[in-house]
């Protein structure tokens, strides 16, 4: 039975790529965008809430002003559905991600990967315009295995993947595992807490990882 989860795979000529070059798989949040750092703020600004990062968890980081007790996870939940579905466009770039996905759409392919709901398509679309990162988007739901390994073998050229989470890492590894897998973590109070593996590179300097990243598609 097909996985009711599974996103369709575009082909890239749909989405006005090329298959003569090294294909970039690069995701958003934590990766081109301070993620915690903007729904942290849509918290604050929006419902008087508390964002405290002490360990590596979203819902469970969120508290009312002094509460000792984090916030219920369906509200929690309701909150993040909130934030992209009107204010995923209100947050920063990481540091050093815009000029190094410039440098390599010069020798490669880039297709932005996001795990997000439906209804951030447009504002994070809108999102990636702004901040001059003009390549395709897509939206995915799960693991980000299957969806790569069904982008990256359309290409006979090298391929590569970013995220900050090990689970999706992971996926595509398991399901692409000629791709080489990076990890960033954009956030400076996340990266303490976030867990990594000896399965990918853990980079946390975008300058240094569009390096890494361009060696490795160069192979
Ligand atoms: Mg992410």
């Amino acid at each position: 039975m097909a996985d009711p989860q599974t996103t369709a795979v575009p082909r890239l000529e749909s989405l006005g790529l090329s298959r003569d070059r090294p294909l970039v798989l690069v995701d958003v949040d934590e990766v081109l965008g301070m993620f915690m750092q903007g729904f942290g703020d849509f918290l604050a600004a929006h419902h008087g809430l508390e964002m405290r990062i002490d360990r590596y968890a979203l819902f469970q980081n969120i508290y009312r002003p002094g509460a000792v007790e984090h916030l219920d996870l369906a509200e929690g939940k309701r909150l993040f559905d909130a934030f992209f579905g009107g204010h995923c466009h209100e947050m920063e770039p990481a540091p050093g991600a815009v000029a190094a996905l410039e440098r390599l759409a010069a020798h490669a392919e880039i297709v932005i990967l996001s795990n997000a709901p439906a209804e951030a398509e447009r504002l994070r679309s809108d999102w990636l315009t702004k901040q001059g990162i003009a390549h395709p988007l897509i939206l995915n739901i799960g693991p980000k295995g299957p969806i790569a390994a069904g982008l990256v073998t359309q290409t006979p050229h090298p391929t590569a993947f970013v995220d900050d989470l090990v689970s999706n890492l992971d996926s595509v590894a398991d399901h692409a595992p000629a791709t080489a897998t990076f990890q960033h973590v954009a956030d400076l109070r996340l990266r303490p807490h976030a867990p990594r593996s000896d399965r990918h590179p853990r980079i946390d300097d975008w300058a240094d990882l569009g390096e890494a990243i361009e060696a490795s598609i160069r192979r």
